[in-house]
């Protein structure tokens, strides 16, 4: 080989193709209803068509592009379809896609402030942003004992929140001696599967979760939390962690934080509120009830890459106690000592969450809220909760129907009547027909419905027809 030789794509190239894909990008936008919604491809299809060894000479990206469209195209589920309406919303928008876009091209490591100042900066100054979006308690913003820092995702706010609450009851010890005690945690049976995984990984085990039970509303029973705490403390446990959930993943429930408070308080608990889908509607100051009582928390956590038009990663978790949270992760080796750290006038994020390296993920946040602004973001908030309502209220009319769960937000959790057999056939036809896709869950003991409505290009005529759909199906199956 010459030396001059390059396998590299020059500039020239990448700019060539680069418009090439975001064209792709842009076709994609306007047409991503016409795909099916769920994918209708059977285990391996994907695999079957793609080359058993890696290529041995490099490729043209118009193979690439051809590939795309003929093998991974039909095994895509289009989130970005506005007929999803399963599991949570999780959308992308123009200008998150732009800053993910720069955030690929510096590809800055932001492990510590001087690794990358400005990455280390935005990301503290968009956490405060949103502090005063949501209204947020001000122990939260970094002028004060607290701060905010973009993790991966929920799972990983809510595994950090309990290795800081481990550690902050023994006074900072089980990080250096292993874990002796019987550390207990508490939250409702409806919390979401991170939290058990929080306790595997933490070391704490399954076991020593302990879970709450719900009232009527699928909303934790505070007076059970003290009594399950009172059981504990008289077997000789350390009850450490309270979860709470502002609008639970399987029916939206909230929480009451402000009796769990005070009981948290009381016992010296660390209270962390998994708020991942719901806290972004926060923004609009009619749906601030959901954070009732969030003065109290330890620690909180949503997610932009679920309804704030951020793609996926972008948790926001914040904590009132960043001492607490930076002892227990924070590991010094030689080689990463520097200056600025030394002098404390920085945030390091790396002492923040469990990986050392970090993406520029603030960038993409800080493209968002600048393109929408506060006013846009709340609009289209309003939008997928208005429609959510509109949606109760259709079942609430029809005798065949029923809601399964209160209807806070923009998730509607409902049933056909005629039971079990009928509500899964009736979502098992609809998403493998490609039309709309939308999933289930089990309130008490019951199949329901789940339609979540919060996908970026939903609007109104996509929840009528499916509303159609539904009574359609269900009509032509009389009798199941
Ligand atoms: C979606 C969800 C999670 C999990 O979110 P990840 O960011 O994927 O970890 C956790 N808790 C609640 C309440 C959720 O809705």
């Amino acid at each position: 080989m010459p030396d001059n030789q390059s396998y590299h794509m020059s500039p020239a190239e990448f700019r060539k193709l680069g418009h090439e894909m975001v064209d792709w990008i842009a076709r994609y936008m306007t047409q991503v209803e016409e795909y099916p919604v769920l994918s209708q491809v059977k285990p391996g299809d994907v695999r079957a068509q793609l080359p058993d060894h890696a290529p041995e000479q490099g490729e043209s990206f118009d193979s690439m592009l051809r590939d795309v469209q003929q093998i991974i195209m039909p095994g895509i589920t289009h989130w970005q379809s506005p007929n999803f309406f399963a599991y949570f919303p999780a959308n992308v928008s123009g200008p998150s896609i732009l800053g993910e876009m720069l955030s690929a091209s510096l590809g800055v490591q932001g492990m510590l402030w001087t690794t990358s100042p400005a990455c280390s900066e935005l990301e503290t100054h968009v956490l405060d942003w949103l502090v005063e979006m949501l209204d947020l308690p001000a122990h939260f913003k970094s002028d004060s004992t607290g701060g905010g820092v973009i993790q991966h995702t929920a799972s990983d706010a809510t595994l950090c929140a309990l290795l800081a609450a481990r550690e902050r009851t023994t006074n900072f010890q089980t990080n250096h001696t292993g874990v002796t005690q019987k550390f207990i945690a508490y939250t409702s049976t409806q919390v979401h599967s991170s939290m058990e995984k929080a306790m595997r990984i933490a070391g704490l085990g399954s076991d020593n979760l302990r879970l709450i039970e719900v009232d009527e509303n699928f909303a934790m029973k505070p007076a059970a939390l003290q009594t399950a705490v009172e059981a504990d403390r008289a077997a000789g446990h350390t009850p450490c962690f309270v979860c709470a959930t502002v609008g639970t993943t399987s029916s939206n429930a909230m929480d009451p934080l402000g009796e769990i408070g005070p009981i948290a308080e009381k016992e010296n608990l660390w209270l962390h509120v998994d708020a991942a889908m719901s806290g972004t509607a926060a923004l609009c100051p009619e749906f601030r009830f959901i954070h009732d009582g969030l003065e109290y928390a330890d620690s909180y956590c949503f997610n932009p890459h679920k309804w704030m038009f951020t793609n996926f990663d972008c948790d926001c978790f914040y904590t009132r106690d960043r001492a607490a949270l930076i002892r227990t992760l924070s590991v010094l080796p030689e080689y990463l000592r520097n200056q600025a750290t030394e002098s404390g006038a920085v945030i390091d994020y790396r002492d923040w969450h469990i990986p050392l390296g970090r993406r520029f993920r603030a960038l993409k946040l800080w493209f968002v809220i600048r393109h929408y602004g506060v006013q846009g973001l709340r609009h289209h908030i309003r939008e997928h909760v208005q429609l959510a309502q509109e949606f109760a209220s259709w079942v609430e009319a029809d005798p065949a129907f029923e809601l399964a769960a209160p209807v806070p937000l923009n998730l509607v959790c409902f049933r056909h009547v005629a039971g079990d057999a009928m509500n899964q056939h009736i979502m098992e036809t609809l998403n493998t027909s490609g039309k709309l896709f939308f999933t289930h869950t089990k309130l008490n003991d019951k199949f329901a419905l789940r339609f979540a409505i919060g996908q970026l290009n939903t609007q109104r005529k996509h929840v009528v027809r499916a509303w159609e759909l539904i009574k359609e199906v269900s009509t032509q199956s009389r009798g199941l």
